[in-house]
């Protein structure tokens, strides 16, 4: 059961600012890192951040996405990212492969590192800024090229500053000198500037399965697709394990677990291990103390 404090945190995030931003490229350009530096400008701002990396394949030139969360109130979810505010493309042949607009909100916006412009019939059929630059081209034009690849993820974290108007320039600049230096500053400044900036509806088919739940969030919780990492019960180290004796059956467990691995049968909460991480977020949010920690043994 929930104690004041708990109703007091989930009525605060009704009125707080939150933005969900997806990163879309290839193994290799930076999508972690262009991940990780948003979220650490974003910190250094004086807000809540997360970056979460996704892997697919672990080999350069494999699909890659990246997640970032920013908010003015503690960040619970740990989940991917499904209806994201932001998108940021580092680059378009993605889109070839991954259905990189897939829950794309309404209003929000898309960054797109491309030398050419971009269809309106590759846009979905909703309200969207986006912000158009030629992430290669700045590069070579900068001479940020490591190994004989053009550095992308600068330049389009440069584009986003002009479509994201929470971060400033100057502080992603301190971020990107210390751990790149100047050239790579020379290209997030002549990125921001490129930068094409324009409103679009786009004209692609609507998809079948319009979203039903509404657009804000109305408590801090996971939207997670049972599966969608594979058998994930194989990453565990720790599981978890209920006490039937303290659960009061309240539920909190199965609102915050990332993995959608809790339901509840037959009147009891259970957790399904094929599909649990051990990621224990369970066990941190249990308001009974319910929950506690084996180490995981297998044959
Ligand atoms: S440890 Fe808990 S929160 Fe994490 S995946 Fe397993 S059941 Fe879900
Ligand atoms: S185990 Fe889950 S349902 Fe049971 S008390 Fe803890 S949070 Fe609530």
């Amino acid at each position: 059961m929930f104690d004041c404090y708990d109703l007091f945190d989930e009525v605060q995030l009704f009125y707080v600012m939150k933005w969900e931003i997806r990163l879309h490229g290839r193994g290799g350009q930076g999508v972690v890192t262009a991940s990780k530096i948003i979220a650490e400008a974003a910190f250094a701002e004086g807000y809540q951040s997360q970056s979460i990396p996704f892997f697919g394949a672990e080999r350069r030139g494999s699909p890659v996405t990246a997640f970032t969360r920013i908010s003015e109130h503690e960040i619970r979810e740990r989940s991917q990212i499904y209806h994201p505010d932001y998108l940021l493309i580092l680059d378009p042949l993605v889109m070839r492969t991954v259905d990189v607009f897939q829950g794309l909100k309404s209003g929000g916006g898309v960054v797109i590192s491309s030398p050419s412009a971009i269809e309106r019939d590759v846009f979905p059929n909703i309200e969207l800024t986006v912000g158009l630059v030629d992430g290669v081209g700045v590069s070579i034009r900068n001479d940020l090229v490591v190994a004989g690849n053009p550095v992308v993820n600068i330049p389009a974290i440069g584009a986003f500053l002009r479509i994201f108007p929470e971060i400033s320039i100057e502080c992603v600049e301190k971020i990107v000198l210390e751990k790149f230096g100047n050239r790579s500053v020379r290209a997030l400044y002549s990125s921001y500037d490129e930068t094409e900036v324009f409103r679009i509806r786009g004209s692609r088919e609507k998809k079948k399965e319009e979203r039903k739940k509404p657009e804000k969030v109305w408590i801090p919780a996971s939207k997670p697709a049972k599966g969608v990492a594979g058998i994930t019960g194989y990453w565990r180290d720790f599981r978890p394990v209920i006490d039937y004796g303290r659960c009061t059956g309240c539920l909190n467990c199965w609102i915050h677990c990332p993995e959608g691995s809790i339901s509840r049968k037959n009147g009891d909460v259970e957790i399904d291990y094929t599909f649990c991480k051990g990621c224990l977020v369970c066990l941190a949010v249990c308001p009974r103390k319910a929950i506690s920690s084996e180490r995981e043994v297998s044959a």
